[in-house]
């Protein structure tokens, strides 16, 4: 039994309260924060327990510290932006809650993915005696787990690790991210690097590409190597890792859109000048775009999401592939919202309730892949993301 504190009701802090309201015996009280506090109510109406709802700015440290006293929850479940996560775990030790989040650290002037300010709070929350668990989500998160989950099982040691995200959905939308516009398109347009010969190494981004075959009939997709965060933390907690790479699939369709906009200038996250003001316009952009939130009704087809995995057991070659499959039709009609908001909502549940359930616990800053996969696995088949483990090729 534990209160919990939601920040962010966007579409992944929908499925989080949603499949936290599922299990009241692990989350018996909720608080639902974000900024604006209209869509926290309008979420919380569609609930089945009670919640409690407040307006935030996470961004505002003392407001926020002050919120965290006032409720005194046992621990933030952070679903607002990656912009947030310093001033929300500045506000964790102050008050002293424990931290979940599912994306890293992101200063808003470089789109820049590391974990070095995160990390930085290790001594931290271990003097305060207190739990940080970064990237709850599907990739960070369950990719974490899987790569984690097949080197318990299935490897001595690991030599090469592929994270293969597909999207086979369709909108119908002529463009349309399918989560938060600017941090997709930041993502997606940041330089790749892939980790090879014991370091990071820098290509243009969506130069490499390559067609994959999803299991169970989801299709045949083009998908292209990026730079994703799980690299750096699971190449540093697994050094026998020689190289690791991030694959997504896109449609032809979102990349010549994306071309032009970026030809265009429309996807710069530095100011201009415009009628006497400075606006970004990235954000100028995002405010066009679809809510990735109304897709929810309109998206058909699955996600594939899975890591393959090359390396030895008992002095052999080894291969294997752990991947879930997830419906957008099942995953509305289950809480309203899309496959990838609900891809990533239920680990963040999981991820949470294993803290609160003490199955892992810790002082200090944990990445996912740093505990023990098995009762995560469990809970993933019991909360609405299957997986299998299969060997390529059989
Ligand atoms: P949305 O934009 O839909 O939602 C973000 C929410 O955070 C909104 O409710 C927004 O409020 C709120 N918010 C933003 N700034 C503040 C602030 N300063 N104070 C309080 N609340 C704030 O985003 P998503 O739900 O799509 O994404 C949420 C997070 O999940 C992101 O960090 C994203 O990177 C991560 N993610 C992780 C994935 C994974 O697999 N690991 C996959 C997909 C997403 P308002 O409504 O007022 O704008």
């Amino acid at each position: 039994m534990a209160r919990v504190m939601i920040i962010g009701a966007g579409g992944v802090g929908s499925v989080v309260a949603h499949k936290c309201d599922q299990v009241p015996e692990v989350f018996s009280e909720i608080i639902l924060a974000s900024r604006t506090v209209s869509k926290c109510e309008a979420l919380a109406a569609n609930l089945k327990h009670p919640v409690v709802t407040e307006a935030v700015d996470a961004d505002n440290v003392d407001e926020l510290t002050a919120l965290l006293m006032k409720h005194k929850p046992e621990l933030v479940i952070n679903v607002a932006l990656p912009y947030q996560d310093l001033s929300i775990m500045d506000a964790c030790l102050n008050a002293g809650v424990n931290y979940l989040d599912t994306a890293n650290y992101e200063p808003p002037e470089t789109a820049k993915f590391e974990y070095k300010w995160q990390w930085a709070y290790q001594e931290k929350f271990r003097e305060m005696g207190l739990m940080a668990l970064l990237g709850s989500g599907f990739d960070p998160g369950v990719t974490n787990v899987y790569t984690a989950y097949l080197n318990k099982h299935y490897f001595d040691e690991m030599h090469e690790l592929d994270i293969i995200d597909v999207n086979g959905g369709d909108h119908g939308q002529p463009f349309a991210t399918n989560f938060n516009p600017e941090i997709n398109i930041r993502e997606v347009s940041a330089e790749c690097r892939h980790w090879e010969k014991g370091d990071f190494q820098e290509t243009p981004p969506m130069s490499m590409k390559q067609s994959f075959t999803c299991p169970e009939e989801v299709g045949t997709y083009n998908i292209y190597r990026m730079y994703h965060e799980e690299l750096e933390s699971l190449t540093k907690h697994f050094p026998t890792i020689r190289k690791a790479q991030f694959w997504m699939s896109f449609g032809d369709n979102y990349l010549k859109h994306l071309e032009v906009l970026k030809n265009v200038g429309m996807t710069r996250i530095d100011p201009v000048m415009f009628e006497g003001r400075e606006i970004i316009p990235l954000q100028f952009l995002k405010a066009l775009l679809p809510d990735p939130s109304s897709l929810g009704p309109l998206t058909k087809g699955k996600t594939c999401i899975g890591c393959v995995v090359k390396g030895v057991k008992d002095g052999k070659p080894v291969e294997k592939y752990v991947y879930n499959i997830c419906s957008h039709e099942g995953a509305y009609a289950e809480v309203g919202s899309q496959a990838i908001s609900y891809t990533t909502g239920v680990p963040a549940m999981i991820g949470a309730k294993m803290m609160l359930e003490g199955k892992w616990s810790g002082k200090g800053v944990f990445n996912m892949e740093q505990m023990d996969p098995d009762p995560f696995m469990e809970d993933l088949n019991k909360y609405g993301l299957p997986w299998k483990v299969v060997t390529p090729g059989e």
